[in-house]
């Protein structure tokens, strides 16, 4: 049986430990990927802390990017949800909604990213922190050609619960994105190709990352503390700072939305009703379902999408993890085995 390695997360508050580990073998309904690209996500690191609850130990990762290896019994392309291009050699993604019951009410009603009884890649099952990995055939996201592998792989959670978020903004015209990191760097992408403005806010003092958002097309920069030069029609949320939530419904117009698309914020504090007074909305966007998928890996090819990237060895997981945590990323970290 061939080696593998994995990065694994025993306990809360890592680090994460490098294991060898014998490739496993597909069981009924799976796949196995040979993983070739993995993003690093914001929730990894929530992960980690203890805020977003997982299996331990567990190997992260939940923007897998991948050759299927073998299909396991029962597994029929095209039959019962399983993609009908899959195949030994295919190119897969391996996102965040790794299963998901199908009998819940939100499944019956086509809303499985509100799954009461979800199984979310990297949290309950293992992910692609690992140089193989095993999914569920049924959903895994046939990738488009046109990026490369480590490209690929933040379109998975990234671009996709951007791509949620935005849809969740409406037809705002004029666009904030609080929070300058992988998820906005490809959301500002789709906006600006789809003819809105985009106004992004950064932690205070981000020079750089400022700078990255204009060298983007964002016709505003500025820090999340500033005001933007004119009210926005709406605001998405990505970083985790509760405090943002007041800023962000101060600066959009009466009938303005504002969305929060991370998996965990602290705490948010009281705020005058006058700020939600005028039909201001607030809402969140909750992971993923396989149709959202689809339709965004589709835009991604229309928009020409181009990620910005940087790869690090797998071994340097806990290395990639504190630098997302202290903001030194411009656009996404990748591992790569
Ligand atoms: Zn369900
Ligand atoms: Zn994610």
């Amino acid at each position: 049986m061939t080696a593998g390695r994995a990065m694994v997360l025993r306990r809360v508050g890592g680090p994460l430990v490098a294991e060898a580990r014998a490739v496993p073998e597909p069981g009924p309904g799976e796949l196995l990927v040979e993983v070739a690209a993995c993003g690093v996500c914001r929730t990894d690191l929530h992960i980690l802390d203890g805020e977003v609850p997982a299996r331990l130990p567990v190997v992260p990762g939940h923007e897998a990017v991948g050759r299927v290896v073998a299909l396991g019994p029962g597994v029929e392309p095209g039959r019962n949800g399983v993609p009908e291009t899959l195949a030994e050699g295919a190119r897969v993604g391996i996102p965040w909604l790794g299963g998901a019951c199908g009998a819940c009410r939100f499944c019956r009603d086509g809303r499985e990213n509100l799954c009461d009884a979800p199984v979310f890649t990297g949290c309950h099952r293992d992910g692609g922190y690992a140089t193989h990995a095993l999914a569920d055939a049924r959903f895994v996201l046939p990738l488009p050609d046109g990026l490369d592998d480590a490209h690929a792989a933040p379109l998975l959670c990234a671009g996709l619960i951007g791509w949620r978020a935005l849809e969740a903004a409406g037809d705002a015209a004029r666009l904030g994105l609080y929070g300058f990191g992988a998820a906005a760097h490809l959301v500002a992408q789709v906006a600006i190709w789809q003819g809105r403005e985009v106004f992004a806010f950064t932690r205070p003092g981000d020079a750089a990352g400022q700078a990255f958002a204009r060298r983007l097309g964002c016709s505003f920069a500025g820090s999340s503390d500033t005001s933007p030069p004119e009210p926005l029609d709406a605001a998405i949320l990505f970083a985790p700072a509760g405090e943002l939530v007041p800023r962000a419904l101060a600066a959009v117009r009466k009938g303005g939305r504002v969305v929060c698309g991370g998996i965990h914020m602290s705490d948010i504090p009281t705020f005058p009703y006058a700020l939600l007074w005028g039909e201001r909305e607030l809402r969140s966007v909750a992971n993923l379902t396989r149709a959202h998928g689809h339709a965004f890996l589709a835009v991604a090819a229309r928009a020409g999408l181009s990620p910005h990237v940087e790869t690090l060895p797998l071994a340097e997981a806990d290395t990639a993890l504190s630098r997302l945590r202290a903001g030194q990323v411009e656009g996404a970290l990748v591992l790569r085995p």
